[in-house]
């Protein structure tokens, strides 16, 4: 097991496969910063699939138990089924999951589910299809995203877990209606704090729907009882239904960070390690696979940089700190 300074173990890694998005969500990639002339990755500088499984596999052999795809919209990359199916097979992996905005679901979750993908969690901001239109600044209807559930839960997916980002004035009095949604058809709604990520999303402190006060809306309607002590490594912390309806998560990035329990290495889709999600830098590992290196000498780069790994943005977040450089989620991978 590979542990940074801080005793915190190299246990999950996220991989982004693309850094495009058929969304414009206006936390993550507001039009004004990535419109048409935004410089996207070209082809030859995206990992190939090959790649990123020769990583994959020396994450595993690092003590990565946990691996999820991300992005950008991971769904825009072709033939992702044969990339799942690669990493499915990894000896040691024993979770392989999914964060998607939904829109291609619908015709995708059968290949997905048989590839050997085995979790997936969908993105779902608001259930009213205007506003829908105007945050995810999309022309997919918020109907085919929905259908995208259906069709996940009968390609045998379990039913997914649902990201809301929620902020003041935008989407915040959808709380009861979100949970009710999630909570009637058997998801795990996880209500994410707006985070200052990347430097073009105009993030604000008030704009931060703060997770105690999200809580106590959801507990005053349908009451909630914690479930168990925190696992190291994760995030969400979880709150059950009294009534035995599921589960509701919340992620405190800023309210209540959680760096002591981080074990996550981030993979963009140009093959940079970040060890953070509010690096500036990242270690670059296409440079250093396409120069001929072998896996120990990938193991042993990888091994260094996590023991000297210092990283606890959100722990020292202040008013300032968002004006620091730093990679935007949609290429670093969220
Ligand atoms: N495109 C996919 C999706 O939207 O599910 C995967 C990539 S996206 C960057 C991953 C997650 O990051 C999404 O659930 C999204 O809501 C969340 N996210 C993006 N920008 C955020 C922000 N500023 N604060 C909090 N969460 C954010
Ligand atoms: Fe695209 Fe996901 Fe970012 Fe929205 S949150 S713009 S869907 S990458
Ligand atoms: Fe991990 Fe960085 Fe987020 Fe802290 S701020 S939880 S170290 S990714």
């Amino acid at each position: 097991m590979v542990v940074d300074p801080m005793n915190r173990p190299l246990g999950a890694l996220r991989i982004s496969v693309t850094d495009r998005c058929n969304y414009r969500c206006t936390y993550c990639m507001p039009r004004e910063a990535f419109g048409a002339d935004h410089p996207f990755l070209p082809k030859d500088q995206v990992l190939t699939f090959e790649e990123i499984e020769r990583l994959a596999r020396v994450f595993v052999g690092l003590g990565v138990r946990k691996i999820r795809l991300t992005g950008g919209e991971p769904l825009l990359r072709r033939e992702l089924p044969d990339l799942i199916r690669e990493l499915a097979a990894i000896p040691g992996l024993e979770d392989l999951a999914m964060t998607t905005n939904g829109a291609l679901l619908a015709g995708m979750a059968d290949s997905l589910r048989k590839a050997g993908l085995k979790r997936l969690t969908m993105s779902l901001d608001t259930l009213d299809p205007e506003r829908f239109r105007k945050l995810c600044d999309t022309p997919v209807p918020l109907a085919q995203v929905l259908s995208g559930l259906e069709a996940a839960l009968a390609a045998g997916f379990p039913p997914p877990k649902l990201n809301c980002v929620m902020q003041r004035g935008v989407n915040e009095d959808e709380v009861e209606a979100l949970a009710a949604y999630a909570r009637e058809r058997g998801h795990a709604l996880r209500f994410i704090e707006f985070m200052d990520v990347g430097t073009t999303n105009g993030w604000n402190l008030d704009a931060v729907v703060p997770s105690a006060e999200l809580r106590a809306r959801v507990h005053a309607r349908w009451p909630l009882e914690p479930v168990g002590e925190p696992l190291a490594g994760r995030v969400a912390e979880r709150w059950r239904y009294v009534d035995g309806r599921g589960e509701v998560g919340f992620i405190s990035s800023v309210t209540a960070p959680f760096c002591g329990g981080c074990d996550r290495a981030r993979l963009s889709a140009e093959g940079r390690l970040y060890t953070c999600l509010f690096a500036a830098e990242g270690l670059d590992l296409r440079g250093f696979l396409r120069a001929g290196h072998s896996d120990g000498e990938v193991a042993a780069v990888l091994t260094a940089l996590w023991g000297r790994r210092e990283d606890r943005y959100s722990e020292l977040r202040t008013q300032a700190t968002p004006r620091l450089p730093r990679v935007e989620m949609s290429r670093m991978g969220g």
